[in-house]
């Protein structure tokens, strides 16, 4: 099992920073590798929207459920649905960042950090989730990458599968995960796709020195691939020999340098 590490727990869930009108709106998708999936995407009041997002696949004909819609389902299901009131540190938070009321959707350690996760289990078959209160203080209604299944996740049987953390703007104007599936698909070894995926979007996506973006991806034999746009994205990887923790490789080093080795490389 493969997954990306939370920096805190002000990224994901009810407890994560609000949008810039003090409200928290949470995205999570599940996909399996025979192509179901589900997702929700701008929840209120879910503690596990990722289980609401299994639901959708599960339970209904749809693949996603947004906003209003997604809550009635929660609670029709039996879900509990209940939006506490910020607390003090995301209260002072949001109060903090009103005072400049800047929209800038960059990406720091401090702002961003979904959980995705890839699950291959005994018998071949594989999962790929993502959870997530998406970027801190964005404008309501703002939906990332995190539950759009072929950007933010997505696996197929026989190949492999893909998650990707960061900012989600860049990795829909790439679908990011799809684009590195059909990139193993087509022979590239997970690390290949997910390094040509990282420097397809430096060049596609200006402005990657003040963005973030850490993809992970998996073969259906279970060979591991992680990259990012800038040094810091680190993962866990849990298998027969126990836990352990990765920090990815990436194109964009600290000093600002692009690194050598990763830049020559043929487009994908
Ligand atoms: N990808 C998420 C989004 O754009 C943010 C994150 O990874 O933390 O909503």
């Amino acid at each position: 099992m493969l997954t990306e590490l939370s920096n805190g727990q002000r990224s994901v869930g009810l407890g994560g920073w609000p949008d810039r009108d003090g409200i928290v709106t949470l995205d999570a998708a599940v996909m399996l590798d025979d192509a179901r999936a589900g997702s929700v995407a701008g929840v209120r009041g879910v503690v596990h929207p990722v289980r609401l997002a299994r639901w959708v696949m599960e339970r209904t004909p749809h693949a996603m459920l947004v906003g209003e819609g997604a809550q009635r389902f929660a609670r029709e299901q039996g879900m509990a649905v209940h939006e506490p009131p910020l607390d003090d540190e995301q209260r002072a938070r949001w109060e903090a960042w009103k005072k400049e009321g800047r929209y800038a959707p960059v990406v720091n350690v401090e702002n961003h950090d979904t959980i995705s996760m890839i699950a291959l289990d005994a018998a071949g078959t594989m999962a790929v989730a993502s959870t997530t209160s998406g970027l801190a203080f964005k404008m309501h209604g703002r939906v990332g990458d995190s539950p759009v299944i072929g950007s933010g996740l997505y696996a197929d049987r026989g190949v492999g599968g893909a998650v990707c953390t960061g900012l989600g703007e860049a990795v829909l104007r790439t679908v990011g995960a799809h684009a590195i599936v059909e990139m193993m698909r087509m022979g590239r070894s997970p690390q290949e796709a997910c390094e040509a995926l990282v420097h397809r979007m430096i060049e596609r996506v200006p402005g990657s020195h003040d963005y973030q973006v850490g993809v992970l991806a998996m073969d259906h034999a279970g060979r591991v691939g992680a990259f990012a746009v800038q040094d810091g994205f680190t993962y866990a990887v849990a298998d027969a020999a126990g836990n352990t923790m990765h920090r990815s490789a990436a194109a964009l080093q600290l000093d600002g340098s692009i690194q050598r080795a990763m830049k020559v490389q043929q487009r994908p």
